[in-house]
């Protein structure tokens, strides 16, 4: 599929349903502390995408060469689970000083947006506090990237620049993405890369930027459940995700309270 282009009224829908996403993400987030299970996360998010009369995209959803569809409505990945953790399976409680990741998805009026944060889960020692506050500037710094005539390389290109000094391993099989007439779409916008590769941003792009970094190396595996991506060493990982909008002066976060 060719990369698309929303309209002015697409981006209104998108900028309402992005609100509402980034809502539901601060109010689960909210809940996190010790004792509490990813399937309650799972389930409180799911409630409160439905209360505003929107729908999970993750939920039922087909990735490309996956054997089932996604079981939940949000991914929760705790620790060294990077991504796409399933949190109504082997259900996890979350501990004091763990770190956890609430990946999130919402179609509003028949657009999607896609947003992700991670947390800490009571008091979390030094390193884990560094790793989210990195991966936070990081996707800060690729949002600034982000402009008409910039390339998918370019913001690659920045991320991968920010965080050299910090020696954290930047996962490189799973990227960003073009969303907002499905889950994923066109084009793939990874964590790394060359000025002036890549596909050209245009004015009206929605793009989702989405760096995830582990504290070792960028080596990833993908569990036995089929979705779950874990580091390879065991080391933690977080991941900071935006939908935006490309302009010609910049990117307009989409996914903002
Ligand atoms: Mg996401
Ligand atoms: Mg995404």
């Amino acid at each position: 599929m060719p990369i698309t282009t929303k309209t002015k009224k697409e981006i209104g829908i998108l900028r309402e349903g992005g609100k509402r996403l980034a809502r539901v993400l601060a109010r689960v987030s909210a809940e996190v502390r010790p004792g509490v299970s990813s399937r309650e996360l799972n389930d409180l998010a799911e409630k409160l995408i439905r209360e505003g009369g929107d729908i999970p995209s993750f939920l039922g959803y087909a990735p490309t060469g996956a054997k089932r569809v996604y079981p939940a409505s949000i991914c929760v990945s705790v620790n060294d689970e990077v991504v796409h953790g399933i949190p109504n399976e082997g259900e996890k409680v979350l501990k004091e000083g763990d770190i956890v990741t609430l990946d999130g998805g919402l179609i509003h009026e028949g657009l999607f947006t896609d947003s992700a944060i991670t947390v800490g889960v009571g008091k979390i020692d030094e390193g884990a506090q560094k790793l989210l506050e990195t991966t936070q500037k990081a996707l800060a710094v690729g949002v600034k990237a982000v402009f008409a005539g910039a390339t998918t390389g370019d913001v690659g290109f920045a991320i991968e620049s920010f965080v050299k000094p910090f020696d954290y391993g930047i996962v490189r099989e799973l990227a960003g993405h073009g969303v907002g007439y499905a889950v994923h779409e066109e084009p793939f916008v990874p964590n790394f890369g060359k000025k002036g590769e890549g596909a050209v941003l245009k004015a009206g792009m929605v793009i989702a930027i989405e760096p995830m970094l582990n504290e070792g190396g960028a080596g990833v595996k993908l569990a036995k459940d089929g979705y779950t991506y874990i580091t390879k060493d065991g080391s933690r990982s977080a991941h900071f995700e935006h939908t935006v909008v490309v302009t010609e002066n910049g990117a307009d976060i989409l996914t903002n309270l």
